[in-house]
């Protein structure tokens, strides 16, 4: 490895790639460090017979200002612009179609309740009708959105999200983990597989001890989760642990992925949606075959998410077939065959799905983002402070602090 640079960016992520484009080609050096053997962090793009698989982001959110749609563009990617689905339930399968209506319902009464009143508690579960007849359905949202329930909910910090989001979703065919990794700038160098261990300020030096050697640099950026700040796996100096602090409060919830792949005739239409259970907070979403893809996308927040971590993928497999064979019929169970499981939760430089703030601290992602001392930086999805758990936020978080690095360098200079 190097054992000098000018700037080190710990993470190779949207936020990583982000800074390291920024900061590419101004005459500094520059080194990102990676602990996983591949780039893209929680961006990843996995092939399944071919077909383009993305087990972590995998939607534009805020389509229209989202810099990954530019990105994407100018480097030949197709971007899909068709509507998502997920406001739809094919053939109103599971519940009578004035039922489906009546959870939408609820859902967009207590979003415009936590805008218009926000609860005095910041708990996000405060702006949910008294004796609410879709609770569960509220939860499961919750879990697709944010990760954790209702009662773990910063009001405040949903409500920034939701205030700057333009709701409008598009995707890549060649998958949102395509294009991150792809993005990464070829003048910077990069050393995968090489976890950051332990952080000292040394004087004027930052030194960054790895098990592949340590590195030395004027200033370092760290782009890592919020499970890897708050957690030990990092050794760094006790003026630090403020940051350590702001991470806590600011944990990641529970995310995951599976993918069921469909084997002969079925009645699974293309581009069209199902929710598995209306009344089960752990219940999956499921998108059957995107792009006409031979496959079905089940994502799992929360309580579902969490089924995966603790019963493993084979239960979590089973109970999405008995969702669907539910909806569908039990012949369907021929045509399902599992084929692919995210583990985020399980991986551990990542640690679980994206941040959302605890009750009272959002205040939490301005102070993680602040730098330390012109020495140390912090990027990542949980220090944007709208587009928080977005690849698009953590892309923007890594050019601003980029500019902040080079701007204490000028003014060092
Ligand atoms: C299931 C799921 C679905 C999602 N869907 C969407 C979506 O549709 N649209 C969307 O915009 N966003 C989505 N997201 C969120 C989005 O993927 C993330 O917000 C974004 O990718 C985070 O980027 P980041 O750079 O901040 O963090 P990361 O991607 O986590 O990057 C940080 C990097 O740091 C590395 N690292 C950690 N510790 C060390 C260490 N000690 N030394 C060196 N390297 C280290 C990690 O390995 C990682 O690669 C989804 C996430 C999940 C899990």
């Amino acid at each position: 490895m190097t054992h000098a640079c000018d700037i080190a960016i710990i993470g190779a992520g949207a936020a990583g790639i982000g800074a390291a484009r920024r900061l590419a080609g101004r005459g500094l050096s520059v080194v990102v460090l990676e602990a996983l053997p591949r780039l893209g962090g929680r961006a990843s793009t996995v092939l399944m017979s071919g077909l383009p698989l993305d087990l972590g982001c995998g939607w534009l959110h805020s389509a229209d200002r989202n810099p990954w749609t530019r990105i994407a563009e100018a480097a030949g990617f197709v971007v899909d612009r068709r509507r998502s689905a997920w406001d739809q339930q094919f053939g109103d399968l599971g519940a009578p179609p004035a039922e489906w209506e009546a959870a939408g319902a609820a859902f967009d009464a207590w979003s415009q309740r936590l805008l218009e009143y926000p609860p005095a508690s910041d708990r996000a579960i405060d702006a949910v009708a008294p004796g609410e007849r879709w609770l569960a359905y509220l939860q499961a949202l919750s879990g697709y959105i944010s990760g954790d329930e209702l009662e773990r909910i910063s009001a405040a910090d949903y409500a920034a999200y939701d205030s700057a989001s333009t709701a409008l979703n598009w995707r890549l065919p060649a998958g949102y983990g395509t294009l991150i990794a792809s993005r990464f700038p070829a003048d910077v160098a990069l050393h995968l597989a090489t976890p950051l261990e332990r952080l000292d300020i040394n004087g004027p030096a930052v030194e960054l001890v790895t098990p592949r050697g340590t590195l030395r640099c004027r200033a370092a950026i760290l782009t890592v989760s919020t499970h890897m700040l708050a957690g030990d796996a990092i050794r760094w100096p006790a003026a630090l642990d403020p940051w350590r602090a702001a991470a806590a409060h600011l944990p990641l919830g529970c995310n995951e992925k599976l993918f069921l792949e469909i084997i002969g005739p079925s009645p699974f239409e293309a581009e069209t949606h199902v929710q598995g259970d209306l009344h089960d907070p752990a219940s999956g979403t499921y998108y059957i075959r995107p792009f006409g893809f031979p496959v079905i996308e089940c994502f799992l927040g929360g309580a579902g998410a969490r089924r995966v971590r603790d019963e493993g993928t084979p239960v979590a497999f089973a109970h999405a077939i008995d969702q669907l064979a539910a909806l569908f019929g039990g012949e369907v169970r021929r045509a399902l065959r599992p084929a692919l499981a995210s583990s985020w939760g399980a991986t551990p430089s990542i640690g679980g799905g994206y941040s959302h703030a605890l009750p009272g601290h959002r205040s939490a992602r301005a102070r993680l983002a602040s730098p330390y001392e012109d020495r140390l930086f912090f990027a990542g999805e949980a220090t944007h402070p709208t587009d928080f758990s977005t690849a698009h936020g953590a892309l923007l978080s890594g050019i601003r602090a980029a500019d902040e690095v080079a701007e204490a360098f000028s003014r060092e200079r």
